[in-house]
């Protein structure tokens, strides 16, 4: 009884701030906090504060019972980082959001939440590195078996789903292989055999993909990409689209009675996110919020800058190839396009002769800095087999698709005429 009353506030929550017919831009910078501040500050203030205090110790023990939503202490909630979550509410129509200290966090919370020793989740190994490392090093010691598929041969994936699969988990481009799946025929699999599907959407944040509309049940997001922008902190997000029903599952079937759709949400935050302690720092909640009020400026201009690079590279004659689905002649083009749109993100990856010629590339470059964040508003370059993928053997990079030869090129906002003449410029020593 007194967890769904905690439920029906999210209710309330959601119904207030409900998604309108506003544009992505003018719901991002106006969705309001619940509660009015008390200086009518046009910024949610950063709450550096563990505790909060309650006038009367009947509130005090109406919160802690779950029946009054207040704050009590910042690893549990805080206003700050409340704000970003409702903001993210606003644009994207969820049924719940949680924020998280990272990427990883998101990933791990959510995994520990809807798995258990003896079950398994169906993904592909073209993942982001540390993602792999998760699942095959930290969590299948757990006992969580992971079972790796060609994500884009529905039948393989079909067929290795049974009573025990609890989830599909992909990522909506991969990094850095840039493959591109069809969801909504994972998604019918998955509903056909009552598991959810989930997407990693780092790359395609909302504004870029509509994750409800291609049937992702969940999205989680390393928010230390697109949504920080100038790549000011780390974050994470849990979305909960609210699509799935828990009911039919074998592990939430108990939960989803008491608690109808918010059965995950509710384990998750009142349980596993609340006792790995993972939670977001109220400062890095303000820069990622701040961040989001530009996000669609910054993702427009850092995907035309990227077709146009893309473009240009196929020109040049040291490049071997270039893989960027927005490419009319990527294999993933079409389904690229009906997904995203014009804006399939803003990484590319290309490929030299040589490492020794990437190497070279990469320290002459004059603008183009050698890191390896993605999204940042700055143009990023790192060589994948050599950093992030440098631990795994060589038939192990061979599967994931990484290359000796490849660079992955992490596009900004720059004013693309400078990018690109950087680029020849540094082509030109190659060649010498
Ligand atoms: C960066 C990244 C992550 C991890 O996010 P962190 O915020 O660094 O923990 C997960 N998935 C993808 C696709 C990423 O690019």
């Amino acid at each position: 009884m007194m967890k769904l009353i905690s439920c029906s506030s999210w209710v309330e929550v959601n119904i207030q701030i409900q998604m309108n017919d506003q544009g992505f831009t003018t719901r991002v910078l106006h969705t309001r906090y619940l509660k009015n501040d008390p200086h009518g500050s046009l910024h949610m203030p950063v709450y550096d504060s563990v505790a909060f205090e309650f006038d009367r110790a009947e509130d005090m023990e109406l919160t802690f019972l779950g029946r009054k939503q207040d704050h009590v202490y910042s690893r549990i909630s805080n206003p700050t980082v409340e704000n970003l979550e409702q903001i993210i509410l606003g644009i994207t129509g969820a049924l719940t959001v949680t924020a998280l200290s990272s990427g990883m966090a998101a990933i791990s919370n959510l995994l520990l939440t809807l798995t258990e020793t003896g079950s398994n989740i169906i993904t592909s190994k073209h993942l982001f590195g540390n993602t792999y490392s998760l699942f095959e090093y930290t969590l299948k010691p757990f006992g969580l078996e992971i079972r790796y598929a060609d994500l884009t041969d529905a039948n393989a994936v079909d067929k290795l789903i049974d009573n025990k699969t609890r989830a599909i988990f992909l990522e909506t481009i991969t990094n850095p292989q840039l493959e591109v799946v069809e969801m909504k025929v994972l998604s019918e699999i998955a509903k056909k055999k009552n598991i959810p599907l989930i997407a990693d959407t780092t790359i395609t944040p909302p504004y870029l993909f509509d994750s409800k509309k291609h049937g992702v049940d969940i999205e989680v997001i390393s928010s230390t990409k697109y949504i920080s922008g100038g790549a000011t902190s780390i974050g994470g997000l849990i979305i909960d689209n609210g699509t799935f029903d828990w009911s039919q599952s074998n592990k939430f079937k108990d939960e989803a009675i008491k608690y109808g759709p918010f059965a995950l949400s509710v384990k998750l935050k009142r349980e596993v996110f609340r006792n790995l302690g993972a939670c977001l720092s109220p400062h890095n909640a303000y820069l990622q919020s701040l961040g989001l009020e530009t996000l669609p400026l910054r993702v427009d201009k850092s995907c035309s800058n990227t077709l146009a690079i893309a473009r240009h590279l196929q020109g040049l004659s040291q490049v071997q190839s270039v893989n960027y689905p927005g490419l009319t002649d990527s294999k993933f083009y079409e389904i690229s396009k009906k997904q995203f749109g014009e804006k399939p993100g803003a990484i590319l990856t290309f490929d030299l002769d040589s490492k020794k010629q990437c190497f070279i590339f990469m320290n002459n470059l004059k603008i183009i800095r050698r890191a390896t964040n993605l999204n940042d508003n700055k143009t990023l370059i790192i060589h994948p087999a050599s950093t992030i993928f440098c631990e795994y053997s060589p038939e192990t990079k061979q599967q994931m698709g990484v290359r000796e030869t490849m660079l992955r090129l992490a596009v900004g906002i720059e004013d693309k005429i400078d990018l690109i003449n950087d680029i020849n410029n540094t082509m030109e020593i190659i060649n010498n």
